[in-house]
């Protein structure tokens, strides 16, 4: 957070990126070496999202976000931000995963409620559990003071479980005062939308900085789907652009790349964001161009290889 301060005052914005967890350990060996490639850009930080289903057990396994979470710290050399829900654990097992995260030298937590299990109309806690990030932010400094920088979720659209945008905004202040240091909103579609938020979040009292998540679009189906999950409406202009290139992959990444620059440097332009926030959905090539387009990637400092850096440690003189 100290970085993400220094940035924001100096005026000199970053990015950082998110990732889900691999489904295969094929596709868990993809990932590191996209994490290697990406690193070359230095992002202030990357993060892993949790599971929606939150399996307890799902933290042992080497494709589990604790783990890639690991990796990503370990072996790529990234500062490392890991999500963590509440959804099917109790508080005990909320700890314990800390406890792994803390151990592989994870700093940073994403404190999220998580989503409502499929088909069920309303949020039930698990027994033994927590009802709302709130108490996972609480949860995070009770037990381990300072040691992690909390981060916490926001929603320019309003949530959609909320009765009221000003009811939401009032929910993100109840996170921040219980102790998060920064938010990452959702995606949303219009810069209108977020700059709004965040001057209604100021007005509230909300100080942290504020990220704006920005989702580069790459294709058709995968649009549908996060604007599904999000619960958001993707808007006329956008479908009317992708609908006639909708089967082809390479124009639909190109429109995805020129309209995130176009966000972006709208955003950055607003005097209003410290960086930006990308959901990659796990792809680099788009994301990359974004990024060099910006004049946010930066590859003058070559980060030495985590093999070499280990030869030369060991080597015996
Ligand atoms: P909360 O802040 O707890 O809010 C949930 C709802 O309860 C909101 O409607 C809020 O207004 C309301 N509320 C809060 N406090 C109270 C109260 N005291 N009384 C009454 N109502 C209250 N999901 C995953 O499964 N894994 C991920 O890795 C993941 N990463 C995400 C990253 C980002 C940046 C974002 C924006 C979302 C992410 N999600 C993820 C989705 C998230 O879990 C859902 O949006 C979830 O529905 C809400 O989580 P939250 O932490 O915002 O919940």
């Amino acid at each position: 957070i100290d970085r993400i301060l220094k940035r924001q005052a100096a005026g000199t914005p970053f990015f950082s990126l998110e990732f889900f967890p691999p489904r295969t350990d094929s596709g868990a060996s993809d990932l590191m070496a996209i994490f290697d490639r990406l690193a070359r850009g230095r992002p202030l930080f990357c993060d892993m999202t949790w599971h929606p289903k939150g399996d307890p057990s799902n933290t042992d396994k080497p494709t589990s976000s604790t783990s890639m979470a690991g990796n990503m710290l370990n072996y790529a050399g990234i500062e490392t931000m890991l999500h963590m829900t509440c959804v099917g654990l109790n508080t005990e097992q909320m700890k314990e995963n800390l406890y792994k995260a803390k151990n592989l030298g994870i700093r940073s937590i994403l404190a999220l409620r998580g989503d409502l299990p499929d088909g069920a109309e309303e949020w039930q806690k698990t027994e033994g559990g927590l009802d709302y990030a709130v108490d996972l932010v609480k949860l995070i400094k009770e037990e381990f003071g300072d040691y992690f920088v909390i981060c916490v979720a926001g929603y320019p659209d309003g949530h959609p479980e909320c009765k009221s945008y000003w009811e939401d905004i009032q929910h993100l202040k109840d996170k921040v005062d219980a102790g998060a240091d920064l938010v990452i909103t959702q995606l949303f579609f219009k810069n209108d939308t977020f700059l709004k938020y965040v001057s209604d979040c100021r007005k509230v009292g909300i100080t942290v900085p504020i990220l704006p998540g920005v989702l580069p679009i790459q294709g058709y189906k995968s649009l549908s789907n996060m604007a599904k999950l999000s619960k958001l409406e993707v808007p006329k202009e956008i479908l009317d652009a992708i609908e006639p290139i909708k089967t082809n992959d390479i124009a639909i990444r190109q429109y995805g790349i020129f309209k995130a620059v176009e966000i972006c440097r709208e955003l950055l332009n607003s005097g209003m964001v410290p960086g930006i926030h990308f959901y990659t959905l796990n792809r680099e090539k788009a994301v990359t161009q974004v990024l060099k387009e910006l004049g946010l990637w930066s590859e003058k400092i070559q980060r030495p290889l985590p093999w070499k850096q280990t030869a030369n440690h060991n080597r015996i003189e």
